[in-house]
């Protein structure tokens, strides 16, 4: 059995504080808290003292005094073979994919080099905080091989797939309708299920995809109605009109994912950004997850995602956030909040600092289906957790002087902060950024 005792100023979510610190009983907050983690898990949470004294055994305490714990990270939304595209100096979407990202994403297909990537991308994961992430892969079966072969050598729960395409790109980026099935059905076997990892059904985008090869997505999909399905959906409106063309009979967009069975509630759609109101209808009715990917959205020029608009509709769309790297350009949560901040803010709509923890913890649990698993430090949760610092440089410290509410707190964290305030990991119990 192993067994360690955190000590630390604890935060948890049960649900959306939507009234800010008014919604007493959306959050837990224990000053001197005890975080007892076992065998992967958390067994117990209570205030320090209490825990200490109950256990009565010669614990292992580690003293995470005066930081913030809180659930890991969760990003829904990456591609974990760009990491060599991020800060490509590029205009909008179709043109930023077809100079660079198509260019990159080949290399996955070299000996040696996903094996590479995949220890790289998680060593960054881990330095910012992020314990779950739902990525895509490249084309290549191996890039989907390296990727679930770090992951599970981590023990990270991960949600990742192969990105099916099958034109609209460089041939060495092509599969076919059928190979892309093939494939994912072979890395559904090997890795669904497999420790922590889970396969998630991936075509990129419609653009991308030929009406056999969404079929064959959709096929997929109804013999495994267990797996996540990640696409992307109107993040530009050149790629709109692109799929309107490609698509003659398709009322709009949404309507070509829903045509082939691709809506539903574990369905993950990047962006989200020009929808109307039938689109979002169509998307809240079929509980899909609409990815707000803000640095993304900024740096490509996309335009700005409409939380509001969003959550206004009857019934109401369910809504995750994320980095999208590389089209983001920090791994960090932190920095997606405060740009997913600024995004909300210039339509007028303010987003409590709660709110947006509560979104890139127990929100994103919730977006991805696994609130049972992760997302919270909830006892019989797996035990993946942050040690935040918001005095973790010199200018936030000086600020920290003049901070004097949890809220405040938080605020600066996803404000200032990034992986210099990620104190430590635990990945299902264990130190990961220590150990880096
Ligand atoms: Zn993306």
């Amino acid at each position: 059995m192993t067994e360690v005792l955190l000590r630390g100023r604890l935060l948890t979510f049960h649900d959306e504080p939507m009234g800010g610190e008014a919604s007493a009983d959306a959050f837990t907050y224990i000053e001197d808290g005890g975080l007892l983690l076992r065998d992967g898990t958390i067994a117990a949470m209570d205030e320090f003292s209490a825990l200490r004294a109950g256990e009565g055994r010669n614990l292992e305490v580690i003293d995470h005094r005066p930081h913030l714990i809180m659930p890991g990270f969760i990003d829904a939304h990456i591609h974990f073979p760009q990491m060599q595209v991020v800060g490509s100096y590029a205009g909008a979407l179709l043109e930023w994919l077809n100079r660079y990202t198509f260019v990159e994403e080949q290399k996955f297909s070299n000996q040696g080099h996903p094996e590479r990537i995949a220890s790289a991308f998680f060593d960054e994961l881990i330095r910012h905080g992020t314990t779950t992430a739902a990525a895509y892969c490249s084309v290549h079966k191996a890039s989907v091989q390296a990727f679930f072969a770090e992951s599970h050598r981590r023990n990270t729960r991960m949600v990742a797939g192969k990105v099916m395409m099958d034109r609209n790109a460089p041939p060495g980026l092509l599969d076919t309708a059928q190979s892309g099935y093939d494939d994912s059905k072979a890395l559904i076997a090997e890795w669904h299920g497999k420790g922590r990892q889970h396969y998630a059904i991936t075509p990129r985008f419609a653009p991308t995809s030929t009406p056999e090869q969404l079929e064959m997505s959709g096929a997929l999909a109804s013999e495994h109605p267990d797996l996540h399905i990640q696409t992307h959906l109107c993040e530009n409106t050149a790629e709109i009109a692109f799929v309107a063309e490609l698509f003659p009979w398709s009322r709009d967009y949404t309507h070509v994912y829903e045509h082939y069975g691709l809506l539903g509630p574990k369905t993950l759609l990047g962006h989200c950004i020009h929808l109307t109101d039938a689109e979002i209808r169509a998307i809240a009715e079929s509980r899909s997850v609409a990815v707000f990917c803000p640095t993304s959205n900024l740096f490509i020029g996309s335009g700005l995602f409409d939380l509001a608009r969003l959550r206004a509709s009857e019934p109401s769309v369910r809504n995750a956030i994320a980095t999208d790297i590389g089209g983001g350009t920090s791994y960090s949560m932190l920095r997606t909040l405060d740009e997913g901040y600024k995004i909300l803010n210039i339509q007028g709509q303010r987003y409590h600092p709660l709110r947006s923890f509560y979104q890139a913890t127990l929100g994103n649990a919730r977006a991805l289906s696994l609130e049972d698993l992760i997302g919270s430090l909830k006892v019989g949760a797996e035990a993946d957790c942050i040690v935040l610092d918001a005095g973790a440089t010199p200018a936030m410290r000086l600020r920290m002087e003049t901070v004097e509410t949890l809220v405040e707190e938080l605020f600066l964290l996803q404000t200032m902060g990034d992986d210099r305030s990620i104190v430590e990991v635990y990945v299902a119990g264990r130190p990961a950024k220590s150990t880096l």
